[in-house]
């Protein structure tokens, strides 16, 4: 190891931690140009190369960038949509997440209800939410609430294979499967009433949680990158620990490809996640008389990432390719990207708990700048894998259990049910406490679900 690995849990969640996820902690610390520390979220479990709920800061000039630190996801990521709505509003809540789920398309290979043209897709992957917006499907004050505005620079469509693209065109609209959802909430709590405020969020307000990323795109994009990086860390004679670690120096050709068509997928992600948010919205107005404006974007972050930013190490202002992986970046008050008036307050972090409890917004903070290159959790984490949980739990009787505690789920089976329990999951409360009290990121809200679409 080159640095020290550093990890953020409680005694509780001692018992949740792998041996094998920290051995991938360790690994991080081996690879060239790693920075201070490689470090872990509490919601850290196994991954593919880098831990979910891992952070890894490389140097530009001797740092690498790994596809396994980013997730073959790319730009899976959270949004949360506030609307002017009451749970005593919803006595129609079950036909509402039927509309819902018959309007959004969801489960493995679904199609949009636009294919895009290769030209259209070219914009997506260049301008990100913009094209959405410009198409009509949002508005610019979205753009405004979103990590980066929903669009990273640095794109380059030549290095996207037509595979990848064949599986983009039609899937650009659609939540996917497993993990992915769109949740009905309602703010149960509110910790910070100032940031809560400046958020746009109060007690006993709907709101709105989608999560999904960049689909057939983004996972293909990976994979395609993967092989050549495998190749790329053998010529450049980086020493991999582990295989999946496969790598390139940020400054190669290699490396710079992967970055381009990482990017390409992130703005994906976002066009994907602003054309669900029109669609939720379009249910919505229907059923309760609403407009666009009275359903605003709280914010929207992502989880599965690489970007180059500035942070302050030693003391002196360092140019760094921050991997997040399972990881959300909580930047602090003054800090470059946030949206309007959080200046003092910091960026909103979305943080999903799991089916059946409470979901988290947040601030980032300085305490994230100073100790984590301004990242948090990403979720509660996994502790049991979808066959463990399969295994282990009856669906069928979890969805009517859910039921009777006040929350309808709808998923296209009882096994993805079972994949999905909240017992699957750690306690999101206990993962949150750790962030908040080792001052990464701070409370400002707790949402609980009511109504469930599952992928
Ligand atoms: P991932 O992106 O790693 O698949 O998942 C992110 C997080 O979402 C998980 O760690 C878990 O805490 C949370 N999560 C998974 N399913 C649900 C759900 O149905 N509802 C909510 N609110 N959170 C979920
Ligand atoms: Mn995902
Ligand atoms: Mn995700």
């Amino acid at each position: 190891m080159r640095v020290p690995g550093r990890f953020y849990l409680s005694q509780q969640l001692m018992g949740t931690l792998e041996e094998g996820a920290v051995r991938q902690l360790a690994n991080i610390a081996t690879l060239p140009g790693i920075c201070r520390n490689s470090l872990a979220m509490p919601d850290i479990h196994w991954g593919y190369g880098f831990p979910i709920g891992g952070v890894g800061a490389f140097t530009m000039d001797e740092g690498i960038i790994s596809p396994g630190g980013v997730g073959f996801d790319i730009n899976c990521g959270v949004r949360l949509i506030t609307t002017p709505l009451q749970r005593s509003d919803l006595g129609q809540l079950k036909k509402v997440l039927q509309e819902l789920y018959n309007t959004i398309p969801t489960g493995v290979g679904t199609k949009s209800c636009v294919t895009v043209s290769d030209h259209e897709l070219n914009r997506i992957m260049t301008e990100g939410a913009r094209w959405t917006i410009e198409e009509g499907y949002g508005t610019e004050r979205d753009l405004l609430w979103c990590e980066e505005q929903g669009c990273i620079e640095g794109a380059d469509i030549s290095h996207v294979s037509q595979k990848a693209r064949k599986r983009g065109r039609p899937q650009c609209g659609t939540l996917g499967s497993g993990n992915h959802f769109l949740e009905v909430q309602c703010v149960e709590e509110i910790f910070d009433p100032e940031a809560a405020r400046t958020f746009g969020i109060e007690t006993g307000q709907i709101c709105i949680m989608i999560h999904c990323g960049s689909r057939g795109l983004g996972h293909q994009i990976c994979t395609d990158h993967l092989k050549v990086l495998e190749g790329a860390a053998k010529k450049y004679r980086i020493p991999l620990a582990d295989k999946q670690l496969a790598c390139a120096p940020l400054t190669s050709p290699e490396g710079e490809a992967y970055l381009s068509a990482m990017a390409c997928a992130a703005n994906y992600a976002w066009a994907n996640r602003q054309m669900i948010t029109h669609l939720t919205r379009e249910v919505l107005s229907r059923a309760f008389s609403l407009s666009t404006e009275d359903m605003p974007l709280v914010y929207d972050v992502t989880h599965n990432v690489a970007k180059i930013e500035e942070h302050v190490v030693d003391g002196t202002r360092t140019t760094l390719c921050v991997h997040r992986k399972g990881a959300t970046r909580a930047f602090g008050p003054g800090s470059h990207d946030l949206p309007p008036g959080c200046d003092a307050i910091g960026q909103p972090v979305i943080i999903p708990g799991s089916m059946g409890s409470s979901s988290y917004l947040l601030r980032g903070t300085d305490g994230a700048m100073e100790k984590t290159f301004g990242s948090t959790c990403h979720g509660a984490g996994r502790v049991l894998s979808r066959s463990q949980a399969k295994k282990t739990i009856s669906g069928d009787s979890l969805q009517e259990s859910l039921g009777r505690s006040g929350i309808t789920v709808l998923a296209p089976s009882a096994g993805s049910i079972a994949e999905e329990a909240p017992d699957a999951y750690k306690p999101s409360a206990e993962v949150v406490k750790v962030v908040h009290e080792a001052g990464i990121s701070a409370k400002v809200a707790r949402l609980n679900p009511i109504g469930v679409i599952k992928g």
